[in-house]
């Protein structure tokens, strides 16, 4: 069972910490460009050990709403190289490299993803801050890696890390470009599967095996979803033609800043409210809110 929760009462900071049940929060849910809601990035917590999956450009203000900054963040998961998904990984790496004390967090990162990761996005920030040390900085002097390990499951090849209580097994999506036929062909982007029991899409087009293989097990899914047809995530309309039982079982996150104003939207010839509740969905996914599993 799960319920929704309110954080950070009284202006609290978020406790990084749970009495041993498994907490997800969203510290943003909205598109890449979104201004409403932040970007989608969330927070994984269980006892005592806890991950950030992806820090986009709005990601370290997403945790300054909730009273914590990217100093108090010891383990990270980027999903891909979008900046509404790394884009806060320079503050990451600078302000726990340079901050005092120095620290450096955990990354949770795939062998092939991570060349890629630091070659093509993050070097280009931080490789010459030593310059005068006479050495190029390398993602290993920012964070210490963790190697998810590689297994056959649900029918694709998958990879799963055990960190702590945490079990997150990562998914291979269809993100872009919007031409790739297959995950193969498309650049390296992923999903999650916490515990076997919460879900998250990661950015994808619609997959319709993904979710409907994921939904068996699953507890409660989030899936991304953008409000217009074509582009390189599931819109509204492809997820309507999910069967009911696995809308049943679905949160929407990931959305335009125009999701409150479905006249914005829904066209007339659609056969959807634009109301995710009426639309046989569990709604929209809640920013800043815990969603507590037992
Ligand atoms: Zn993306």
């Amino acid at each position: 069972m799960y319920e929704v929760n309110k954080i950070c009462e009284q202006g609290k900071p978020l406790s990084l910490k749970t009495d041993g049940h498994l907490r997800v929060v969203f510290i943003g849910v909205g598109s890449a460009f979104g201004k409403r809601r932040r970007q989608s990035n969330m927070l994984v917590i269980q006892g005592d050990h806890h991950v950030l999956i992806d820090c986009g450009t709005q990601g370290p203000l997403a945790l300054n709403d909730i009273g914590l900054s990217v100093q108090d963040v010891s383990c990270y998961l980027p999903t891909h190289s979008h900046a509404d998904h790394i884009g806060g990984f320079e503050e990451i790496m600078l302000m726990n490299r340079y901050g005092q004390p120095p620290r450096q967090p955990k990354l949770i990162v795939l062998r092939d993803y991570q060349d890629l990761l630091w070659s093509k996005s993050l070097s280009g920030g931080a490789e010459y801050c030593e310059a005068a040390q006479g050495r190029s900085l390398q993602l290993t002097d920012f964070f210490n890696i963790i190697r998810p390990n590689p297994i056959e499951a649900y029918g694709r090849k998958c990879w799963v890390i055990q960190y702590g209580p945490i079990e997150l097994l990562i998914t291979r999506t269809r993100h872009f470009p919007d031409s790739a036929l297959n995950v193969d062909e498309s650049q390296w982007c992923s999903g999650v599967f916490i515990n076997k029991k919460v879900w998250i899409s990661g950015d994808t087009m619609f997959d319709w095996e993904y979710p409907e293989r994921f939904s068996e097990e699953a507890e409660v899914m989030f899936h991304d979803c953008q409000l217009f047809q074509g582009g390189v995530h599931a819109s509204y309309q492809e997820l309507m033609t999910l069967p009911k039982e696995v809308r049943q079982k679905m949160y929407l996150y990931h959305f335009g800043d125009n999701w409150d104003a479905p006249e914005t939207w829904v066209k007339n010839t659609d056969k959807f409210t634009g109301d995710p509740l009426q639309d046989g969905f569990l709604g929209w996914t809640q920013q800043q809110m815990a969603y507590d599993f037992y």
